[in-house]
């Protein structure tokens, strides 16, 4: 089987069923059967619009009737791109005309409730009570068939859409089923659709194993982290996947009144992947949640992107956590060399099912174990490109050795392969070289919020001096403070990285909100340099190097 339409249809059945629950408490149901009939009406009323081929744009709350849409947009071969419901108003309708035109869309659909507030972009709920589901017939698809395009976060450059095929699909998938050592039955989360995370690692995940689905909407998890927690609880779920971000929240919000009502002892595994994973926090979320019953050897820390459909590496279950830790000073040498007191990194699990290498990314030749380079990535997970750009697609996706074969995906991320594993230590377009070393911003950042309790989000990233070397501006937001502690804070922070890294610093307090994020929550510290090198970030407060002052 090619498609991942029949592979999905071979299990439909009314035992399994997708459960959202509404951040009014009250739940939506669809058996596999329900929605497999509502999205070949969907898959009607597509065809009998012209649609076939066509891009469509996807602008849905979280819930059940993005499912269908999806699922009637992969029956009729037309390709969905899910993306964020904008909030009411002109910027905003703005970005979506933008992604519009990125991939060629002309149309956009929706649900009765946000149809209105979308008729500018002329937004369509399908119509589908006149459709007949039986009328629907499989257009033809195989495993070179686009299937949908997925945007990536934009955390880096402008989003680009990644066109994923069904054979893509079907590929990652499987080894993702491979993962579990028997098969799972109840998928739990709070993950957006419209990421690479949610889609795939939930929605389409379930669809493709065959097991429930129960999920709640992002803005519900910010705001009451513990009704994740409470969903794995009720339902008894056996899996679920989260960015970093959400198990550290978890930990700092969920009371110990909360805690006392969860039971976290059905999950088998719990996948952290799609930001750099800390120890730190799985270490903090499995002390805080043992008494619930969570088991560390629950953790799959895994790596991934869009480019490849989802996952590159992952844990499988039940071989626990691996943290091992390097030498600061050769990592930034571009080399790992454990050390007992070192930095500690979380492995992302061995390389399974695809072809991967670290690469030189300057010299293009493959680079030892405990070298840190460019993550290449070889096989059937690997998209076929991003939608509209051949350029950026050659440049991408048919990257070849300085002997040349053109075959591998440049993630763009930086790792090392060590004993069988793969560490992930950052993004070539995120390190900033000074003076030769090479500094992760992450590690500047962390350091930066440890040495302030009233630190919110902190971005670090590098500027170029006159003299062609490059200096480090740190921005963190306050999240109170009064104007009297700036000035303390300010002290600290310099003191600390200082200290730390040996290194002159630029920082700018700013008040909250002002550090960008995309929607999936990732760091925009590119976006937040030319915020910078424009002037346009309002600082509380500011020591700026002289390095800096005349740039
Ligand atoms: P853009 O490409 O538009 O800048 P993005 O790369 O953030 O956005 P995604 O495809 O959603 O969009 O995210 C993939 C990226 O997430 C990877 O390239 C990598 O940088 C990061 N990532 C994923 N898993 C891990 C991990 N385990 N550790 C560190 N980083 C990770
Ligand atoms: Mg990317």
């Amino acid at each position: 089987m090619t498609d991942f339409v029949t592979h999905v249809r071979n299990r439909v059945s009314d035992d399994r069923e997708f459960v959202f629950v509404r951040d009014d408490g009250g739940t939506d149901r669809l058996t596999f059967t329900e929605l497999d009939r509502r999205a070949r009406a969907t898959a009607v009323w597509l065809a009998a619009h012209g649609l076939t081929d066509e891009p469509v744009l996807l602008l849905y709350p979280a819930g059940l009737d993005f499912t269908v849409a999806f699922l009637g947009c992969l029956y009729a071969r037309v390709p969905a791109i899910p993306a964020p419901l904008p909030d009411v108003g002109a910027p905003h309708a703005n970005r979506v005309r933008t992604l519009m035109r990125d991939a060629g869309a002309r149309l956009v659909l929706t649900d009765h409730a946000h149809a209105s507030g979308l008729s500018n972009l002329s937004a369509r709920v399908p119509d589908t009570a006149p459709a007949d589901p039986d009328a629907w017939a499989p257009p033809a698809m195989s495993a070179g068939t686009l299937a949908y395009l997925q945007y990536t976060s934009g955390s880096t450059s402008d989003p680009r859409g990644v066109e994923v095929s069904h054979g893509n699909l079907l590929h990652n998938l499987e080894l993702f089923r491979l993962l579990a050592r028997r098969p799972l039955r109840r998928l739990a989360g709070w993950l957006p659709h419209y990421h690479d995370m949610g889609l795939v690692g939930l929605q389409l995940q379930a669809l493709h194993a065959g097991a429930d689905l129960v999920f709640m909407s992002p803005g519900a998890f910010v705001a009451r982290p513990v009704r994740w927690l409470e969903l794995i609880t009720r339902y008894g779920a056996d899996w679920t996947v989260s960015p970093d971000f959400g198990y550290a929240w978890c930990t700092r919000r969920i009371t110990d009144e909360q805690l006392a009502g969860l039971d976290l002892s059905t999950l088998a595994m719990a996948i952290s992947g799609a930001e750099p994973i800390r120890a730190a926090t799985l270490a903090a979320f499995e002390r805080r949640f043992a008494p619930a019953g969570f088991r560390p050897a629950t953790w799959n820390p895994g790596y991934g992107l869009a480019e490849c459909t989802l996952m590159v590496t992952c844990v499988p279950q039940g071989q626990g956590v691996t943290v091992r830790r390097f030498d600061p000073a050769a990592l930034e040498r571009h080399r790992a060399v454990p050390a007992p007191e070192g930095t500690p990194l979380v492995a992302c699990g061995p390389v399974s099912g695809l072809d991967l290498r670290i690469v030189d990314p300057d010299g293009l030749r493959p680079l030892a174990d405990g070298e840190i380079g460019e993550i290449w990535v070889c096989g059937p997970s690997v998209a076929l490109g991003y939608r509209g750009r051949p350029a950026e697609t050659r440049a991408t996706f048919h990257a070849g050795f300085h002997s040349g074969d053109g075959r591998w995906l440049r993630t763009g991320d930086l790792g090392f392969l060590l004993d069988g594993q793969l560490y992930v230590t950052g993004r070539i377009k995120d390190v900033i070289i000074v003076n030769g070393r090479n500094l992760y911003p992450q590690d500047l950042e962390e350091a930066a919020a440890r040495a302030n309790p009233a630190a919110g989000r902190s971005a670090a990233f590098g500027v170029r001096r006159h003299d062609g070397g490059e200096h480090v501006v740190l921005v963190q937001e306050m999240r109170r403070g009064q104007p009297g502690d700036l000035g303390e804070a300010a002290d600290r922070i310099m003191d600390r990285v200082t200290r730390e890294f040996g290194i002159p610093l630029s920082l700018l307090l700013v008040p909250r909100g002002a550090v960008r994020q995309t929607t999936s929550g990732k760091l925009r510290r590119r976006h937040m340099r030319e915020l910078f090198l424009s002037g346009r970030l309002t600082p509380l407060h500011a020591e700026l190097e002289p390095a800096v002052n005349d740039l």
